[in-house]
């Protein structure tokens, strides 16, 4: 699939093994996770001592995992956005040289939070960098980036994450495989999402609560004892959401025999069994109706009313565009 992430088919990781990189590089994703693992494999391969690039083991990339690599700077320090006092030290340490190695690294997190007057400030330094400094950007939104920035910067616009990409991520973790292997089918590529699903105590329970719900729940009387369970899941209902649409999507790629775009390929039974019970119109409502559910959690509404109406819709959309 043209959206997988494989770190060393990637143009960015010829350029550091031929030494050809850029001096600036951004890179772009709204997932953060996505962004700091994407850093995380620039910064190993530039420094790794292995001839297997990066390993992940030898003494450099062991620092760099934990943070105590010299010559790799991560800014901001404390706080999420770098503030100007925190950007003139930057500016004024380039120039002094690595202490270890022949180059040195800045990693600038939330760089698209930054205010353009600090962009302008920066843009001198990534104009006329000295040779052994290197920048790392991580940008959410590319939009709020001055345009003099991006010209002078390689931009990288991250893909979702592939399948073993992620595993690969999520077992620096030493979470449980199943947990892992569940988690990174249900994520939709997001670094994100698994990482949250494989910390959950609940996510498999969570699961299971879902498919329950599309499976079995045909009747406004039953209503009463689904939303009882919602009710108690109030810290988990954005995992539930997010679980819902998942179950969903795949379902319709099944029934559209996309088979080959279903990363739930465990569960094809329940699938399939969902797939007979709610036509396609159903569930593509079903999957419209979540983003007003999830805006009126984020707007704070009564939270039972919110699960109230959610179940209800949810009866609503298969009576309304029935099974023909
Ligand atoms: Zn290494």
């Amino acid at each position: 699939m043209a959206d997988e992430l494989n770190f060393k088919e990637t143009q960015i990781y010829n350029e550091i093994i031929n030494d050809e990189m850029m001096h600036s590089i951004m890179l772009i994703s709204h997932d953060k996770d996505m962004l700091d693992f994407y850093a995380y494999k620039i910064v190993c391969t530039m420094f790794c001592s292995s001839e297997n690039k990066p390993c992940g083991v030898c003494p450099n990339c062991q620092k760099i995992k934990h943070n105590n690599m010299v010559d790799v700077l991560t800014y901001p320090k404390d706080e999420d956005v770098l503030k100007s006092t925190e950007l003139s030290e930057l500016i004024d340490s380039v120039y002094e040289l690595p202490f270890e190695h022949s180059k040195k690294v800045y990693i600038i997190n939330n760089f698209s939070d930054i205010d353009i007057l600090m962009q302008n400030k920066l843009l001198k330094t990534l104009e006329e960098p000295p040779n052994h400094a290197y920048f790392i950007l991580k940008v959410t939104n590319d939009t709020a980036v001055l345009p003099t920035i991006k010209s002078r910067c390689q931009k990288i616009l991250l893909p979702k994450m592939d399948k073993n990409a992620l595993i690969d991520c999520l077992q620096q973790n030493n979470a449980d495989i199943d947990i892992i292997s569940m988690s990174v089918a249900f994520c939709d590529g997001s670094l994100a999402l698994a990482k949250q699903y494989a910390s959950s105590t609940t996510f498999a329970e969570d699961v299971d609560f879902v498919f329950d719900l599309l499976l079995n729940f045909k009747k406004s009387w039953q209503m009463v004892d689904y939303a009882s369970v919602l009710y108690n899941k109030k810290d988990e209902i954005l995992d539930i959401i997010h679980i819902y649409l998942k179950i969903l999507q795949d379902t319709t790629y099944h029934v559209l025999g996309l088979n080959d775009l279903i990363t739930l390929t465990k569960y094809i039974d329940k699938l399939d069994a969902i797939g007979k019970q709610f036509s396609l119109d159903a569930m593509i409502q079903m999957i419209k109706d979540t983003t007003l559910v999830i805006e009126k959690l984020e707007r704070n509404c009564n939270y039972n009313t919110i699960v109230d109406e959610f179940l209800l819709g949810i009866l609503e959309d298969k009576h309304k565009w029935p099974v023909t």
